[in-house]
């Protein structure tokens, strides 16, 4: 990522020696860290006189330190100082703050990095440095954000949207450059008359430039790759709308090589399940899909038959009351008001009739339907049932449902809806 604190790197050694004196003989200036990881990205040990501690000795400043501290979008190093765990590296400006799991007493002490988690953090800088570089050469997109994730990292491009296919050109030629394995090295230049950066930086002085053969130069203060072969495979996954921009994820790295790894564990597994061979998977899975929306509809046609049926032999069945309209009820212990829903409108398809349906549990609910001839206003007659018992709902004059609060006030409901076994 650009503008981290490469300038302070390189003015860094003869400034500290000045300040060293000034500070030797006032013993009042605050010393600048050296940031050794600015001259050797591979440092993993160093040796270092504590100059200052704060919190207990929980939180030491070093004369110089190989420990990145969290800046410019790269999370910081972990690892250990004087014994102790390093939780946080903070950078200060001037100074880096090391928050420590434990106090360290001793004045001079060894630091050792977890190189795993920076070679990792390494991999992903300057794959993301080669990445920009690649879709601002192939489409002309401009950076415009990045974030070093724990999981995966993302880059944020000026443009709205990004096709499926340009997605995978530029991971094709960003991961040819890969296999080139280009030099990528550190220079200090005069921010004044460096050229040809990527993006032009906003500070002044000297800036530490980051170069990729032939391909990037940006001012940058993280730590990276000496050579683009070390990034490893470069891996694109999804691609979001964010905003203005698009959002590109990415790993690199054996993050790639346990990413395509669980990918294709997955598509095994799902490959298997439907006895198909991975590259069948996708058509299989969109056939199968359209197979499943016709049985669904099918079984709809079924479930509308079979409702019409039972409604015909229940409403043949059922005495007329003295208006000469004749009820259907059904009452379940168990189950949704969706499922009493066909039978409630084959039921108010047959003349003069009315449907009351109820269900005891999860809920206990009521569904009310009445043919047009009937009569009967099934919203209004369910809304007077419903005040008396202190349920709630409502609906039309054809078809109404409700709630009620027990199974007491269900047994109330049914015997004013005439609907009691
Ligand atoms: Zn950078």
């Amino acid at each position: 990522m650009d503008g981290a604190r490469e300038d302070t790197a390189s003015t860094g050694r003869s400034k500290v020696r000045r300040l060293y004196r000034g500070a030797r003989r006032a013993r009042m200036v605050r010393r600048m860290t050296t940031r050794l990881y600015y001259a050797d990205a591979y440092q993993t040990e160093f040796d270092a006189r504590v100059v200052e501690r704060a919190d207990d000795g929980r939180r030491i400043y070093l004369e110089r330190t190989a420990f990145y501290p969290t800046s410019g979008g790269q999370p910081h190093d972990t690892g250990t100082l004087g014994g102790a765990t390093v939780r946080d590296v903070i950078d200060e400006g001037e100074r880096i703050a090391h928050v420590l799991d434990a106090p360290v007493e001793h004045d001079s002490v060894t630091g050792r990095i977890d190189w795993a988690r920076r070679f990792d953090n390494m991999q992903q800088h300057t794959g993301q440095h080669l990445l920009s570089a690649v879709v601002a050469d192939l489409f002309g997109w401009a950076t415009v954000s990045v974030h070093f994730g724990a999981g995966v990292s993302t880059l944020d491009v000026d443009v709205p949207s990004i096709t499926a296919e340009q997605a995978a050109r530029a991971e094709c030629r960003a991961n040819e450059i890969v296999f080139e394995n280009r030099p990528v090295t550190v220079s200090y230049e005069d921010a004044a008359t460096a050229s040809g950066l990527r993006k032009a930086s906003a500070r002044e002085g000297t800036l530490r430039i980051v170069s990729i053969a032939d391909l990037d130069r940006s001012a940058c203060g993280g730590t990276h790759v000496r050579a683009t072969g070390e990034i490893g495979a470069i891996l694109i996954g999804k691609v979001d709308k964010v905003r203005q921009s698009a959002r590109i994820e990415f790993v690199c790295g054996m993050r790639a090589v346990e990413r395509a790894r669980a990918d294709h564990d997955a598509l095994s597994r799902l490959a298997q399940s439907l006895s198909a061979a991975p590259h069948e998977v996708a058509d299989l899975v969109a056939r199968q899909s359209t197979r499943l929306k016709d049985a669904d509809s099918r079984l709809r046609q079924l479930e509308t038959e079979l409702a019409s049926r039972v409604a015909r032999e229940r409403y043949d069945a059922a005495q007329p009351d003295t208006a000469g309209v004749r009820r259907v009820v059904e009452r379940r212990v168990a189950g949704s008001l969706d499922e009493l829903r066909p039978l409630a409108l084959a039921t108010s398809s047959l003349p003069r009739a009315m449907f009351i349906g109820a269900v005891e549990s999860p809920n206990a609910s009521v569904l009310v339907a009445a043919s047009e001839d009937s009569g009967v206003d099934a919203g209004r007659t369910l809304k007077a049932v419903l005040a008396d018992a202190g349920g709630r709902g409502g609906g039309s004059a054809r078809l109404a449902q409700g709630t009620l609060p027990s199974r007491d006030a269900l047994d109330g409901a049914m015997a004013s809806l005439g609907g009691a076994r």
